[in-house]
């Protein structure tokens, strides 16, 4: 069998004896999926694209603002003055990059409704999200198919990261079996994120992308890697023996909640009142002393046992204590779904 033609853009790597002209020609012919074109996604992006993966779908809901530059890689001043969404501009800048790789830009919301037929001709799928709700979408979708995906997640100074290979290493619920509560952990608003922590977690998932995509299976980090760069601490959780030994609907079941709906934020517009109602179940209810302490960085917050009124910007959020809210200013399910998102959390 005869070996294609490797471009010779891609000779440091080939020599690397992991990678060498089998595997970057398996790069070259493979197909990946990316959720999210943020802090995480763009360092995926730029990493991917530069070593020549064949074909790359990049998906993000978002449009860029100013204070997304301090980490997001691909994108700079111009583009937020064009008022470009996330997944176009950086798709621009990517085939200045490689104009060798395809890149298919597709600006919309990852849902249950549209994730099996975005993951479905993929080789892997990469997490570049930053919510729990998408992850156990993409974690019910990835099982389904039967497809690899790399989980990676960050906020403030840390962030972790693990492979899932479906049948072979336990699944993200098996390690997490329910999503924190709203609240709980905090957002890249309330919290803040460090560019460091961002590109060293993304770059741990691009390794892990290209050892996948090569047919190194063998090279493959089977435990939960946790880092936080202002504690200094880098951990290695032991999860393998999670598969098989937890009861997991999901690889164990293949009952596919996150899929069929039964969890997940419910949105309904409120008639006339330019509202919003997001119904995001929890376990317990929501500890408002503690997300009052966060978000008072960012708006004007204030509780009593019943509710938690918090403003910012031009909205304005009633949260109750199982975790659903009404969000006044917008009669977009989309965009308050993205609030939720980013002001309560997952
Ligand atoms: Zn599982």
């Amino acid at each position: 069998m005869s070996t294609p033609e490797i471009p010779d853009r891609y000779s440091r790597q080939v020599r690397f004896p992991g990678v060498g002209k089998d595997g970057q020609a398996k790069l070259l012919a493979s197909k990946v999926t990316l959720v999210g074109c943020g802090a995480l996604g763009t360092v995926l992006a730029n990493a991917l694209v530069r070593a020549g993966v064949g074909y790359l779908r990049l998906i993000d809901r978002d449009f860029i603002e100013t204070n997304n530059l301090q980490r997001q890689i691909l994108f700079d001043e111009t583009d937020v003055a064009a008022n470009l969404p996330k997944a176009e501009a950086a798709a621009r800048k990517l085939r200045v990059i490689n104009s060798g790789v395809t890149v298919e830009p597709v600006v919309t919301d990852v849902d249950r409704t549209n994730i099996l037929d975005l993951a479905a001709d993929a080789d892997l799928i990469l997490d570049g999200s930053d919510n729990f709700e998408v992850r156990y979408v993409i974690n019910d979708a990835a099982v389904k198919l039967g497809k690899p995906w790399v989980y990676g997640g960050c906020i403030g100074s840390h962030g972790q990261t693990m492979t899932i290979l479906p049948g072979e290493t336990p699944c993200l619920r098996c390690v997490f079996e329910a999503a924190p509560a709203p609240g709980e952990t905090g957002t890249c608003e309330t919290a803040g994120v460090l560019g460091p922590i961002v590109n060293i977690v993304a770059s741990l998932q691009a390794a892990e992308a290209f050892k996948i995509l090569c047919g190194r299976r063998n090279a493959i980090n089977r435990d939960l890697v946790y880092i936080d760069v202002w504690e200094n601490t880098y951990k290695k959780i032991k999860i393998a023996s999670l598969k098989g030994k937890v009861e997991c609907p999901c690889c164990g079941q293949r009952r596919f909640e996150w899929l069929d709906g039964a969890h997940g934020a419910q949105t309904t517009s409120l008639c006339g009142r330019n509202a919003v109602q997001v119904s995001h179940r929890v376990a317990g209810k929501l500890d408002f002393a503690s997300m009052a302490r966060d978000l008072g960085v960012v708006g004007q917050v204030s509780f009593n046992k019943f509710m938690l009124k918090f403003d910012v910007d031009d909205y304005q959020f009633t949260v109750f204590p199982d975790g659903r809210a009404i969000i006044k200013g917008t009669d977009d399910p989309d965009k308050a779904k993205t609030l939720y998102a980013k002001y309560v959390g997952h």
